[in-house]
């Protein structure tokens, strides 16, 4: 597959470097493939299949520890559906998901259609760092 020169650099210059990160070959297709594509919830299982379709020859524990740094960068959010593989969303601020269980899908919830109404008090000594809601949903059964 063929990567444009335009998102080549956005990579290098506008995620890569601008959070420290070497942009090392595998970085920098890892990343055009999770960012190239507008907001994406992709496991390390989805971004490897992506590689290889690509013809980029990396390692399912090397997209790992990839999406472990791009985590730690700020650039990527791990989401977890409970009892399913955790997903890395390229939307790194704020927001809430629809959990699709036929399909194993992650779906953003759209800003201001969720109403948290009232967080509880947290614990003595402790304070919220955000509140991830994952909403789960199963297709209606046909009648
Ligand atoms: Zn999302």
């Amino acid at each position: 597959m063929q990567t444009p020169a335009r998102s080549q650099s956005f990579c290098v210059f506008s995620k890569l470097r601008s959070v420290g990160l070497r942009p090392t070959r595998q970085r920098v297709a890892l990343c055009n493939l999770m960012f190239g594509r507008g907001d994406r919830h992709l496991s390390a299982e989805d971004l490897h299949a992506e590689a290889q379709d690509a013809g980029e020859s990396v390692s399912l524990a090397t997209v790992y520890n990839t999406l472990h740094q791009f985590t730690d960068a700020g650039l990527v959010r791990p989401l977890s559906a409970e009892g399913q593989r955790t997903y890395f969303d390229t939307n790194a601020s704020d927001h809430h998901h629809f959990f699709i269980e036929d399909d194993g899908e992650m779906v953003d919830i759209p800003a201001g259609a969720l109403d948290l109404g009232q967080l509880p008090e947290p614990p003595e000594g402790m304070e919220i760092v955000n509140v991830d809601i994952v909403v789960r949903l199963r297709r209606k059964p046909t009648a």
